[in-house]
């Protein structure tokens, strides 16, 4: 996906000229010793580059602005070793334009009971240096991570990863773009949204084409590179009998390559880091991109079925956000239920798109009727999908506010074989419990349409929430029905008095 380790987190520590030149080389060396070990830590999937100690309003400032002009620079840590007045904060903070994760940490673990003395004492304020360093950001309202403990310990370093990571997908979306091919499924209500809105809120932009510029782009698609294709899928996947060479059905793998290409071209071109397709506006071309989709998604581009853009963004940052790591993300809808009292579940799954990144095992590559759209039979991977922890998230426009809303979900590993189901599946139960999480989902408005994540867990997301300003609803473990409705009440009051 993305190389995480490209990407920078510039450690930063204030202090002040009080203390004089001495105890200023410590807090650099020792700044250089924390900066060095969280970029060595293999907790830690971003590069951790150590700054000067920062002294002066000037060089705030400055350094403010350098970070916000580095194109590698995805936010900064900051610590105050020393006491670090934090009006000196105020003009740099102002400019600053990346996320900031404030470590709440310390040189030493321990206190040297015996050796401590009033030079120990002066070296190590970061105890009241740090709560004066907080009062100026919850003074000016700002959003942002604290972390509290010591640096080296694995739980403070898997903190901060989360927080970095959330990081990532947000530098991501700034200046990217998204592209639909045709509009909106008509008459949905929530894959609508203030594209414009979300530009100025979220940074990326989000524009469509008429399907007409992606089919020509299609069209133009040779036949050696369509072979080329067709052997991928050969090699990559379980092909029925009939999609193989020579089979009944081998003109409908041929044109799924096709599509396959010229959507990949046409978004290699354009830059696109994601993309939504309806199944309604797909004037010329011959089938809806079922397996082309799933496969985009599996590279990394974000997707949303029904011209749903908001989930196509969604898709593409959680994908960068869970770089490299075990398990995937996929585009999901919540489909069908299972109400058997004693074992409740979702059945997930779409039309067709489903990101074979998540798939337990090799996906069968099959040609089924879609039923709606009124095109000619779509090749697509059908799969079953691992049990395990998971999440659905999913953003909406409120008119006033986007939401971010989370439900962390246990994946139930299927025992049934589902023979005449022909698209890729997931069974999962809600948490707290199936009533519960599926009330919540619908009081706070939440799309059919989500993220489905195996590899990122809600603290990802809300940390991404406080980057983006935008509200965050967890519905989890310790979810109860009348707190929630509470919080989603006055959650609309504080919004009118912020907007
Ligand atoms: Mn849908």
């Amino acid at each position: 996906m993305v190389d995480l380790k490209k990407l920078e987190l510039w450690f930063v520590t204030g202090s002040q000229h009080l203390y004089g030149e001495e105890t200023l080389k410590q807090v650099a060396a020792h700044s250089q010793t924390i900066a060095a070990a969280l970029n060595s830590s293999p907790k830690i999937a971003v590069t951790v580059v150590y700054k000067p100690v920062l002294k002066t309003p000037d060089e705030i400032y400055a350094l403010c602005q350098e970070v916000n002009n580095a194109k590698n620079c995805i936010g900064i840590i900051a610590w105050m070793h020393t006491f670090s007045p934090a009006k000196m904060w105020i003009g740099g903070l102002k400019i600053l334009q990346k996320p900031l994760l404030h470590l709440h940490t310390q040189f030493n673990r321990d206190i040297p009971w015996n050796d401590i003395d009033m030079d120990f004492m002066n070296l190590n304020q970061s105890a009241h240096g740090d709560r004066e360093f907080g009062f100026i950001m919850t003074r000016m309202r700002l959003r942002r991570k604290v972390v509290v403990g010591y640096w080296e310990d694995p739980a403070v370093q898997v903190n901060i990863n989360t927080w970095a990571r959330a990081a990532a997908g947000w530098h991501d979306w700034q200046g990217a773009r998204f592209v639909r091919f045709g509009d909106n499924m008509r008459q949905v209500a929530v894959t609508e949204g203030d594209k414009v809105e979300a530009e100025m809120k979220f940074g990326y932009s989000v524009n469509t084409h008429g399907v007409g510029d992606l089919v020509k782009v299609i069209n133009e698609v040779t036949d050696a590179d369509i072979e080329k294709l067709c052997a991928v899928y050969e090699d990559q996947y379980k092909l029925t009998d009939t999609l193989a060479r020579g089979g009944s059905q081998r003109a409908s793998l041929v044109e799924a390559a096709r599509i396959e290409l010229g959507m990949r071209y046409f978004l290699e071109q354009g830059n696109f880091k994601g993309f939504t397709d309806t199944f309604e506006d797909l004037h010329g071309m011959v089938q809806l991109p079922g397996i082309a989709s799933q496969r985009l998604m599996a590279d990394g581009y974000g997707f949303g079925g029904e011209g749903d853009w908001k989930t196509a963004a969604l898709v593409r940052a959680m994908k960068v956000m869970g770089s490299g790591l075990k398990g995937g993300n996929s585009f999901m809808e919540d489909y069908t239920y299972h109400f058997d009292p004693e074992n409740q579940m979702v059945l997930g799954a779409h039309m067709l798109e489903i990101c074979s990144s998540i798939a337990h095992g090799q996906p069968l590559c099959s040609v089924h009727p879609l039923g709606i759209g009124g095109k000619a039979d779509p090749v697509r991977l059908v799969f079953n999908v691992a049990g395990g922890p998971a999440l659905n998230a999913s953003i909406i426009d409120m008119g006033n506010r986007f939401r971010l809303l989370v439900n962390e979900v246990e994946a139930i590993t299927p025992v049934h074989d589902l023979p005449k189901l022909p698209v890729a599946r997931v069974l999962w139960k809600p948490y707290p419990d199936m009533q519960t999480g599926c009330a919540a989902w619908i009081l706070a408005g939440g799309a059919h349409h989500t993220c489905y994540s195996q590899n990122l867990t809600a603290g990802h997301l809300e940390d991404f929430a406080d980057m983006a300003q935008v509200e965050y609803v967890l519905i989890g473990k310790k979810t109860d029905l009348y707190q929630f409705k509470n919080e989603l009440r006055w959650s609309d009051v504080y919004y009118q008095i912020n907007s």
